[in-house]
């Protein structure tokens, strides 16, 4: 979720919101409780958390067995006992 910084008008009061994209933007500031508040552009943006992206579809270990297939030439045990 981005976090977006919001200062007041009124009272100079600033703060950081977490907010969903869709949410409408705040107005009324938690300090004066006026309806205030502007939105600063923020060079934070988006914080990343934790790690972020971990690879959890990791195939590379799991190995089929397959039994060999026989040659198709007849001169190999496999090909002799069919
Ligand atoms: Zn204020």
């Amino acid at each position: 979720m981005p976090i977006y910084e919001y200062q007041c008008t009124a009272c100079e009061h600033e703060f950081e919101t977490m907010q969903k994209m869709s949410d409408a933007p705040l107005e009324a500031c938690p300090s004066c409780g006026e309806n205030t508040l502007k939105k600063l552009i923020s060079a934070t943006g988006f914080r990343l958390k934790g790690g972020g992206w971990y690879e959890t579809d990791f195939k590379g270990d799991k190995k089929e067995e397959k039994p060999a297939p026989a040659c198709g030439t007849g001169a190999c045990p496999a090909c002799v006992s069919n």
